[in-house]
């Protein structure tokens, strides 16, 4: 298998992985992808072997996100290829190497037909690590009709200024628009900024070419009703994620006292992935999810108990008001 690696729609510079892996003189490396991309790496390893005469370990549990390396694997080998992400800045582990993907999509035209739906001059823009290399194409198309497109800045676990990750919105709460171009695929990310922005998002996929606009009612509506059920039961399980990148234990020891102050029978439960099927036979009726905001906020339909965020469980307490709802953002792990 010496073809190059296939990784269809996006570009991916394989040539810099094997001249880094040839500098560090490793001879253990170690490979991590998100399924989208988990394809293109046995032909990567098989290059990589057959280059450098390095070994290969390819991590076969579903990867996530930057959040979500394979520690266990980065203890095996000298070095740890992660594909598709870009770095959170976090130092989760020493030896690994972030190998970003960027989709080979333009961003111009879909900008272009974006602007149509834009009602302010100046807009905040915002996209997905896939495609931030080509936001100057957005910005550049919002110019020519006659619009202003400002990018937040890097910073946190934000690694490219117009970044937004699904667990945080900085970059967008750190400009001041009237209104917001989001460019991606997905409602999550638009839904995020549109609650940590409180302002109008406009959704562009440039994948499909549609526009659209995000409506946060139906998204808090089923959260209002999680609130209300979890609201009628006592035992609730605090989730920590053992993902270097979704781990707040500190967060989660707090979430626990706040309950028991409030008369709630609380337990700490940790574990890698958060499935459904692994809170089954755990017996709680609610749960608060320390770990990715996608569990509780997008993946809540797959649960029989309703699943809370942080603010939401301190909405239920009534420590904080509905007035006051906050989309769960992770600052650090601790
Ligand atoms: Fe993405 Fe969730 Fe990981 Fe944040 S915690 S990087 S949203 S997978």
């Amino acid at each position: 298998m010496d073809r190059a690696p296939s990784t269809d729609g996006y570009d991916i510079d394989w040539n810099r992985a094997l001249e880094l892996i040839k500098k560090s003189g490793a001879s253990r490396i170690g490979l991590q992808a998100p399924e989208g991309l988990k394809r293109a790496l046995l032909a990567f390893a098989a290059k990589i072997e057959a280059e450098t005469g390095a070994e290969t370990v390819i991590s076969g549990d579903p990867c996530f996100g930057a959040c979500d390396i394979d520690l266990q694997l980065c203890r095996q080998v000298d070095l740890m290829l992660h594909i598709g992400h870009a770095d959170l800045g976090d130092g989760a582990a020493q030896n690994v190497i972030f190998l970003e993907a960027g989709m080979q999509a333009d961003l111009y035209e879909i900008a272009a037909k974006a602007a149509g739906c834009l009602r302010a001059r100046t807009v905040g823009v915002c996209t997905t690590i896939q495609h931030v290399h080509k936001i100057d194409q957005a910005l550049l198309a919002l110019k020519e009709q006659g619009m202003r497109g400002i990018v937040g800045p890097a910073g946190g676990r934000i690694r490219y200024a117009g970044q937004v990750l699904g667990c945080s919105y900085a970059s967008a709460k750190a400009v001041d628009a009237e209104e917001y171009l989001f460019i991606g695929t997905g409602r999550f990310h638009p839904l995020g900024i549109a609650l940590a922005t409180g302002k109008r998002v406009v959704t562009a996929d440039p994948i499909t070419g549609e526009v659209g606009e995000i409506d946060t009612d139906p998204l808090l509506r089923r959260r209002f009703a999680a609130i209300s059920r979890a609201e009628n039961t006592g035992c609730f399980a605090v989730l920590v994620s053992s993902k270097p990148g979704q781990k707040r234990m500190k967060l989660a020891k707090r979430i626990k006292a706040m309950g028991e102050a409030a008369g709630r029978q609380m337990f700490l439960v940790y574990l890698d992935n958060i499935e459904p099927d692994r809170l089954v036979n755990l017996g709680a009726q609610a749960a608060v999810c320390t770990a990715c905001p996608r569990v509780a906020l997008d993946d809540a339909a797959m649960y029989k108990i309703p699943i809370l965020t942080p603010p939401e469980f301190e909405i239920m307490l009534k420590v904080r008001r509905w007035e006051d709802y906050m989309f769960d953002e992770i600052q650090n792990c601790e």
